[in-house]
């Protein structure tokens, strides 16, 4: 048995268990993941996440931020987003069209950055970063505070559609990525952080914070 890094009940029950790492599921709010003794240290997470800044990762987080941009409502006045998570950088970041968007960078694992902690959004966007949250409750804390009162909240994520199919999964097979969400753990999230959950599907979640 373990406590669940979510919501913190402490009957997870073992799930399933590979080479390399146990997973448990948490009975409440359902989050499967990986035992805390195989989480890797820091050092080795740091360079495996450097070593992944390739040009298609880029490629990839500027075509989400900018489908972000193209759909959210400007009303003529100047909208303040953050990307929490991997920075975009470089070319990705200058084919970017921002129009009347301000968008703000913030990356958990550079501490320097924690100034921009500081204010509040009008949208946050992380792209692929929940798999990688250790503690996923401290986390979102965060999120939910960074948030705006009728803020966005996109989240571009795997979902663990079918627990049956998760030895083959090859999403778990990435040792960074150690909390694992269904449906199910966003509703949790949502009602947890007040807000409402509007979309859940494929690899997407959308919510907006309560007024
Ligand atoms: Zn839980």
């Amino acid at each position: 048995m373990r406590i669940c890094p979510l919501c913190h009940h402490n009957n997870a029950h073992y799930f399933y268990h590979d080479k390399k790492r146990h997973f448990y599921q948490c009975p409440d709010c359902q989050l499967v993941f990986a035992d805390g003794k195989s989480h890797l240290p820091k050092q080795n997470e740091i360079e495996r996440y450097q070593d992944n800044q390739t040009k298609n990762k880029q490629l990839q987080l500027a075509n989400f931020i900018q489908t972000v941009i193209n759909q959210l409502p400007t009303n003529n006045s100047t909208v303040t987003g953050l990307n929490f998570g991997r920075h975009l950088v470089g070319k990705a970041l200058s084919k970017l069209i921002l129009g009347e968007i301000e968008l703000v960078q913030y990356d958990p694992s550079q501490q320097y950055e924690r100034h921009v902690l500081q204010q509040q959004y009008d949208f946050i966007c992380c792209y692929r970063v929940f798999d990688h949250f250790k503690q996923p409750s401290i986390q979102w804390q965060l999120l939910t505070k960074l948030l705006k009162p009728n803020g966005l909240l996109i989240i571009n994520n795997h979902l663990l559609h079918d627990l049956n199919a998760f030895a083959k999964w090859h999403n778990k097979n990435n040792l960074t990525h150690v909390s694992f969400y269904n449906l199910a753990c966003f509703q949790y999230l949502a009602n947890l952080g007040q807000m409402q959950l509007i979309f859940a599907e494929k690899d997407l979640i959308l919510m907006q914070k309560a007024s």
